[in-house]
């Protein structure tokens, strides 16, 4: 399975915010969107940064309240791993379990194409174990030869 498998089903759309965007209006594109990070970039185009929730919570951790009035670019992680669509799944999820994130950008020749989240791989991992297990039965009841 590669990335593209999962583009092609669930879509390119990428949610982006420009670096200027504060912290306040950034939580009501998050909530909006039911989305938990989103691409940081200048022309919805050049991956600039990213931002997610944690973030966030970090920020106003250490910080307080008067983070929502900053910019997202005071909080955004600037070095932001990306993938191609032809990057296999499997290596997507090793990714983001040994470097702890859940939101990967999909970027083609320095064009944002996609993201996959988490929850995207999940979903995908839960899909093939439910056809594995659907052919094991069918296999075992003798529906398949
Ligand atoms: P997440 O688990 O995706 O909510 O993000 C956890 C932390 O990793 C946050 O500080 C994010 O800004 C950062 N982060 C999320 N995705 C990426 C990525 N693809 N590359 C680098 N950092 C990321």
């Amino acid at each position: 399975m590669r990335i593209s498998d999962i583009l092609r089903v669930k879509g390119d759309q990428v949610v982006t915010v420009p670096p200027d965007t504060t912290v306040e209006r950034l939580l009501s594109v998050l909530a909006q969107h039911r989305i938990g990070a989103v691409v940081v970039s200048r022309d919805g185009a050049v991956v600039d940064g990213i931002v997610s929730e944690r973030d966030i919570v970090r920020a106003l951790a250490s910080r307080g309240s008067g983070v929502l009035t900053e910019q997202v670019s005071a909080i955004q992680t600037t070095q932001v791993r990306t993938v191609t669509p032809d990057a296999r799944l499997e290596d997507v999820e090793r990714l983001m379990t040994e470097r702890r994130f859940r939101h990967v950008p999909v970027v083609v020749e320095g064009t944002l194409r996609g993201v996959v989240s988490i929850g995207d791989v999940v979903k995908n991992r839960i899909d093939e174990l439910e056809t594995e297990r659907s052919a094991l039965a069918d296999y075992v009841t003798g529906e398949r030869s």
